[in-house]
């Protein structure tokens, strides 16, 4: 087996990143830190940051849900073969995408 811990420190750390992201902008949407403003209009203005969190949010909680995907594949120690062929993927694809599922060669033949 290959060795991925470079990849899974990456992971690591971007995974406590995004938790971290996570539970503030939770925090910001459930107005822990600001109780809602009184004025109608800035109370517009509020639901209008609490959709931009939720956006940002929901990005954060879809990679973080990829990363454990991709931390879980490697503790499985099915991580970095190609799931059409099942050859590996090349090394410096999965430098620059951790996520990467397919080798180079199926992935350009899944998007033509
Ligand atoms: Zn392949």
């Amino acid at each position: 087996m290959k060795d991925f811990s470079e990849i899974k420190t990456r992971l690591r750390i971007r995974q406590q990143e995004l938790m971290q992201r996570i539970a503030q902008i939770s925090a910001q949407v459930r107005h822990e830190d600001t109780p809602l403003p009184s004025d109608f209009e800035d109370q517009a203005t509020e639901r209008e940051n609490e959709e931009v969190m939720d956006a940002l949010g929901s990005a954060a909680r879809r990679e973080l849900d990829q990363i454990n995907r991709t931390l879980q594949h490697i503790d499985d120690g099915d991580y970095g073969a190609c799931r059409d062929c099942g050859r590996e993927i090349n090394a410096a694809r999965l430098e620059a995408l951790p996520f990467a599922s397919r080798c180079i060669e199926c992935a350009d033949r899944a998007e033509s």
